[in-house]
């Protein structure tokens, strides 16, 4: 479904995405793991269009997609959730979630849509006409998936989902991440909790200093000697 390969992005001198090349098939969860400034988010503004690279090659679905604008992508089914959220403040719950579906003309689609968001999420069909700035932290990432999911993306891309969620949180998070994916939608994960992330992963990627330095299966990557010793807690 997406082949990155030999992807290079710079900032300036800085050089944060060193030849980076790996793929999604449809229908799968992959992880890109790694330590604080080791390219992952880099790599996921590239493919949707934020960033664009010094070279290499975006393939999705077929077409190259690196010189692509933000909004085209997400017309072609890939839509992101930001690290950090980015919630409309002063927006309700229910106006966020129409920000995810601006470039959707079907007025009948959107609203199954919203049906399918709320089902999904039922803390957010409760708090609809709230101020989204005062949910907390679990509720403002579950309505930055929501918002992503009102584009009816075919691959969404997720930038650490459980950053300072309680514990609790988390767990409902992933386990959200699981069902969207099941009901059809691949999943691209960067996640700072790599047991969690690989636990739910078909195939991960370890990213160190802008590379590739490992890939396996979920599962591989967690019986890892190396990766339980620098990303796991030993
Ligand atoms: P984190 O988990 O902390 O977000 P990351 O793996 O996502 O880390 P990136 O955010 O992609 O890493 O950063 C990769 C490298 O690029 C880092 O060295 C970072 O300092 C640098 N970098 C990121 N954004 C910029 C920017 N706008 N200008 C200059 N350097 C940047």
């Amino acid at each position: 479904m997406l082949e990155v390969k030999d992807l290079v992005v710079n900032y300036g001198v800085i050089n944060a995405v060193k030849k980076v090349s790996f793929n999604i098939n449809e229908g799968e969860i992959v992880s890109l793991i790694g330590a604080n400034g080791a390219g992952k988010t880099t790599i996921l503004k590239t493919i949707s269009g934020l960033l664009k690279p010094k070279s290499g090659e975006i393939v999705y679905l077929g077409n190259q997609i690196q010189r692509q604008a933000a909004p085209k992508v997400v017309a072609s089914g890939i839509s992101q959730v930001p690290e950090g959220r980015h919630i409309f403040p002063g927006l309700s719950v229910m106006e966020n979630l129409q920000m995810g579906a601006f470039l959707n003309k079907d007025k009948q689609q959107v609203q199954e849509n919203y049906r399918t968001v709320f089902e999904r999420f039922p803390v957010l069909a409760e708090r609809k006409n709230q101020d989204a700035a005062t949910l907390s932290g679990g509720e403002q990432q579950m309505l930055a998936m929501g918002r992503a999911l009102m584009a009816n993306p075919k691959l969404i891309l997720l930038d650490e989902p459980s950053m300072g969620l309680a514990p609790i949180f988390i767990n409902e998070i992933f386990s959200i991440i699981k069902k969207i994916n099941e009901n059809g939608t691949t999943v691209l994960l960067i996640e700072q909790n790599a047991k969690k992330a690989l636990s739910i992963s078909d195939r991960g990627y370890v990213i160190a200093s802008g590379e590739v330095k490992l890939s396996g299966t979920g599962a591989e990557l967690l019986a890892n000697l190396d990766v339980q010793k620098a990303y796991l807690g030993g």
